[in-house]
C-alpha cells in the first residue's frame, strides 16, 4: 500500500542516519579552519557576486547556502549560540560536528540510537558541572572584562586597531550601559562608517543616524538643545492653490503666490514660535520654510526615516507631534549636543547626551567596506561576550582549558556508568577534544602531542590552555595570560550542540515531499 505521493523521497534506517551524520559533520568540519586566535578568514562569493570576507562562524553559516535538512540543524546551533550569548558559534558546531561523528561510530559498534541519547544527556550534564567547577574566583572587574572581550576578538580582523584598545572601548560601553538590573545590551548600537583608519573607532554617548540637514546653512552644532519630532508635512500641500485660485490675471497670481508665500510663512513662524532648537519631521519642508529656519539659527532635518525617529524619540524623551499646533514645550526633547557632520557621500546627524535613555553608540571607522563589517563582528561580538561576562559575573578559562576539563571529568565519571551507555558518554569527552585538537591544529602544532600535554598539565595545575601569545604557543593558565571565555558561552555551547546532535541522531526515517 502506497500512502505517500510517488514523488516524495524517503530514506530509511542507516542510510538516512548516516546521510544525516555525514551533512551534519561537513557544516562543522566547514567552519573549523576558522576556530581560535590563529584560525583563518573564510571569502564567501553569493550568486549576485557580493563578497564578505569573516572568521565569524554564525556568518560564515549563515552566508553559506545550505539545503541539507540536517546541516540546516547545525547551523541552528550557530544561530542560537549568536543570538543567546553572542559567541562561541565556530565552537558549537564544531562540537556538534564531531557528537555527530562519534555518533557515527557508535551506531557501527551497534550501540542504539536511543543508548547514545541518553549517554550524551547524562555526559552533557557533568560537562555543565565541570564548567560549574572552572568557573573563577576572582571579581569580574573592568581589567577581567577587557579580556573577555579581547579574547572573542582575537583572530578576527581587527583592522589597524588592538584588539585590546577596543576592547577597553567595549568594556567602556558596556559599563555604560549597566544599571541595577543588570546590562540594558539593547541601549548599545553600533554605527560602522567607512573612509578612516580603523583607528578612529570612537564611543559617542548618544546615538548616530544617517539624517542630513533640509538647509545648508543650518547650523552643524547645537548645544543644549531642545528637540522636537514631527510627523507633519511643512509646505503648502499640492492642489491647494488651483483648487482655490482660477487664475487669469498676473494680479490674481500674485495674490496666489502672496498666499502661499504667506502660509509657508505661518509654518516657519509656529515652528520658530515654539522656541524649539532642533526639529526632526518624518515628512517633506519647503525651501523656504527651510531658508528661513536656517536664518533664524534652527536645526531641521527632513524626510526622516521612521526608525530614526523613533531613536531620536527613545535618546531624548521627545513625543512625536501629528500637527503642528500642537508644538509646544511639553513635547520637546533634550540632549546636551546634536551635530552633524559629512564623511564622503554620507551625512549623519550626532545626538550626544538625549535626556531619556542612557544610550551608547560605538562609531566605527574602517577603510572599506569589508573592513568596517568585519570590525562590526568582531565589536558584536565582544559587546555580547563582556555583557553576558559582567551580568552573570561568571568567566572560565579559555584556549581550550575549559573543555580538557570538561573530557576529563566526563571521562572520570564514566567509568561508574553502566552497559553501553557508557561507550556513549565516553564518547562525548572525546567530542570535546576537538577543540583544543582544533585550536592546536590551527597553530600549527601537533594535535595529539597538544592534547597529551594539556592533560598532563591539567592534572598537575588544574587550569591548561593553549595560549597563543604573539608568535609563541604555550601551555599555560589562560587566567594568567588573559585568555577568558564568558561561563554562559560554554554552556550553551554544549548544550545547544548535544541537542542538535541527539535531534539528527534519532532521526531514522528522512520523507521529503518533490520540490
Ligand atoms: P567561536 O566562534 O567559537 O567564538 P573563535 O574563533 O572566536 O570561535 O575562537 C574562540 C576560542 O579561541 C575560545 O576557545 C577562546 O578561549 C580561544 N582563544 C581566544 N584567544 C586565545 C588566545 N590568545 N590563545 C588561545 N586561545 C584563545
Ligand atoms: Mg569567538
Amino acid at each position: 500500500m502506497f500512502i505517500l505521493s510517488e514523488d516524495s523521497q524517503r530514506t530509511q534506517g542507516r542510510d538516512a542516519q548516516s546521510s544525516n551524520i555525514m551533512a551534519g559533520k561537513a557544516v562543522a568540519e566547514a567552519v573549523r579552519t576558522t576556530l581560535g586566535p590563529r584560525g583563518m578568514d573564510k571569502m564567501l562569493v553569493d550568486s549576485t557576486g557580493t563578497v564578505v570576507i569573516t572568521n565569524d562562524g554564525a556568518t560564515i553559516l549563515n552566508e553559506m547556502d545550505i539545503e541539507h535538512p540536517a546541516a540546516q540543524m547545525i547551523v541552528e546551533v550557530a544561530e542560537s549560540q549568536e543570538q543567546e550569548v553572542g559567541d562561541g558559534t565556530t565552537t558549537a558546531a564544531v562540537i556538534a560536528g564531531n557528537l555527530l561523528g562519534e555518533a557515527e561510530d557508535l551506531i557501527e559498534q551497534d550501540v542504539h540510537a536511543t543508548t547514545i541519547v541518553e549517554g550524551y544527556h547524562e555526559a552533557a550534564r557533568i560537562a555543565l558541572e565541570a564548567i560549574d567547577e572552572q568557573v573563577g574566583e576572582a571579581d569580574v572587574d573592568d581589567e577581567i572584562l577587557k579580556q573577555v572581550g579581547e579574547s572573542s576578538m582575537t583572530g578576527k580582523g581587527t583592522g589597524g586597531l588592538t584588539a585590546e584598545s577596543l576592547a577597553e572601548t567595549v568594556v567602556e560601553a558596556v559599563r555604560h550601559v549597566e544599571t541595577d538590573d543588570g546590562v540594558a545590551r539593547e541601549n548599545i548600537s553600533v554605527h560602522t562608517q567607512i573612509g578612516a583608519s580603523s583607528n578612529a573607532t570612537e564611543l559617542i554617548s548618544g546615538i548616530v543616524i544617517d539624517e542630513e540637514p533640509a538647509h545648508d546653512a543650518m547650523p552643524t552644532s547645537v548645544e543644549d538643545a531642545s528637540i522636537a519630532v514631527l510627523d507633519v508635512e511643512l509646505g503648502v500641500r499640492t492642489g491647494d492653490i488651483d483648487a482655490e485660485y482660477a487664475i487669469d490675471s498676473i494680479d490674481q497670481l500674485n495674490t496666489a503666490i502672496d498666499a502661499e508665500e504667506q502660509e509657508v510663512r505661518g509654518y516657519a513662524e509656529q515652528v520658530v514660535e515654539s522656541g524649539v532648537d532642533v526639529v526632526f519631521t518624518t515628512d517633506s519642508v519647503d525651501d523656504r520654510v527651510s531658508t528661513i529656519l536656517a536664518n533664524e539659527g534652527i536645526l531641521l532635518f527632513d524626510n526622516v526615516s521612521s526608525s530614526d525617529a523613533r531613536d531620536v524619540v527613545s535618546a531624548t524623551g521627545a513625543r512625536r507631534v501629528g500637527a503642528l499646533e500642537d508644538l509646544e514645550a511639553s513635547e520637546f526633547g533634550a540632549a546636551d549636543r546634536i551635530r552633524t557632520a559629512t564623511y564622503g557621500d554620507d551625512d549623519l546627524a550626532f545626538i550626544e547626551g538625549g535626556a531619556a535613555a542612557e544610550t551608547v553608540t560605538l562609531f566605527v571607522r574602517g577603510g572599506t567596506e569589508h573592513v568596517v563589517d568585519e570590525l562590526e563582528r568582531a565589536i558584536i561580538d565582544a559587546l555580547d561576550v563582556v555583557s553576558t561576562a559582567l551580568a552573570s559575573g561568571e568567566v572560565v578559562p579559555g584556549a581550550g582549558a575549559t573543555e580538557i576539563a570538561i573530557a576529563d571529568k566526563i571521562r572520570s565519571e564514566a567509568a561508574g556508568i553502566e552497559g553501553r551507555k557508557q561507550l556513549a558518554v565516553t564518547a562525548f569527552a572525546d567530542a570535546i577534544d576537538i577543540i583544543p585538537r582544533t585550536l592546536a591544529t590551527n597553530t600549527g602544532k601537533d594535535p595529539i602531542d597538544s592534547l597529551v600535554d594539556l592533560r598532563a598539565a591539567h592534572e598537575s595545575e588544574g587550569r591548561a590552555g593553549l595560549i597563543t601569545d604573539g608568535e609563541n604557543v604555550t601551555i599555560a593558565d589562560p587566567f594568567e595570560h588573559g585568555v577568558i571565555d564568558p561561563a554562559d558561552v560554554k554552556r550553551e555551547a554544549i548544550e545547544s550542540a548535544a541537542e542538535a546532535a541527539t535531534m539528527i541522531a534519532r532521526i531514522d526515517d528522512v520523507i521529503a515531499a518533490e520540490e
